[in-house]
């Protein structure tokens, strides 16, 4: 089984995002970029099913400028065994994200696709589901768990109030949760030999693409200041204040 996992460059989790001075959008100079912490999951979840005698290959894709070269870097540094770039400066949405992946996976024809849950920074949880609609595969969403079983895939699901087990034919698209795994550290002998890896790169052009952004972005803000709580002396005025004043009970 070949698999492929989508991996992007978002701003690191650890990075407390700010909005630019216009506020037309998050302020992304000089800031720390990283794989999204998801993705991370999505290519661990591949290198183990591949360790474990499952997978022939794993490859991972990333869609945007230059940099993501790193990204792919870091994922073959943890495993995965070559790289494909999508080189393009365009803003990329989920639904252009989709169709790009689309286009790779008809060449490349993979049996399983795995994406992160969410990005970091679009917060948007489409490009997974957007995916296997385009393809008209099933998908296993939130997953918790993936095993391999009758010759198709059985995920488990994080739900509200649970967990759900789906059973997948192949192929499939599966998007990690925070719970499927935890991500190994990558060894600096790795880092190295990952240098060697194969990375080619596309252009959406080549793929026939069209990842015209659908969505305008109207205005990044900070949130409101939230303000100072204060103590009250007893219960009674407690429930006074939730009555009268915030008007909660
Ligand atoms: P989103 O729908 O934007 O929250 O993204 C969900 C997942 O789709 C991410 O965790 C990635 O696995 C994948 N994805 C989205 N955008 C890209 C991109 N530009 N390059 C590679 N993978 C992407």
């Amino acid at each position: 089984m070949k698999i492929l996992v989508a991996v992007k460059r978002a701003i690191d989790y650890n990075v407390k995002a700010r909005p630019k001075a216009d506020g037309s959008a998050v302020d992304l100079a000089n800031v720390k970029m990283s794989m999204n912490p998801f993705d991370e999951i999505a290519v661990e979840e591949a290198i183990r099913i591949q360790e474990a005698g499952n997978a022939s290959e794993t490859i991972a894709v990333s869609i945007g400028p230059k940099q993501c070269q790193e990204t792919l870097r870091t994922a073959m540094a943890m495993g995965v065994d070559r790289g494909i770039l999508v080189e393009t400066d365009e803003e990329i949405q989920p639904l252009a994200a989709a169709k790009v992946l689309k286009a790779v996976i008809e060449k490349e024809q993979p049996e399983l696709v795995l994406l992160g849950k969410q990005a970091i920074d679009d917060d948007s949880n489409q490009t997974g589901q957007m995916l296997a609609a385009l393809l008209g595969w099933p998908q296993g969403t939130f997953a918790c768990g993936v095993a391999l079983a009758d010759g198709g895939l059985e995920v488990r699901r994080e739900i509200d109030g649970g967990i759900q087990t789906v059973k997948l034919k192949l192929p499939a698209v599966v998007t990690s949760d925070l719970r499927l795994n935890e991500p190994r550290y990558v060894k600096l002998p790795n880092i190295m030999k990952a240098k060697k890896k194969p990375l080619d790169t596309l252009t959406v052009d080549e793929l026939g693409v069209d990842v015209t952004p659908r969505l305008t972005l109207l205005k990044a803000a900070e949130p409101p200041a939230r303000q100072g709580g204060i103590k009250v002396p007893d219960v009674a005025t407690l429930v006074d204040k939730l009555r009268n004043e915030a008007k909660v009970i």
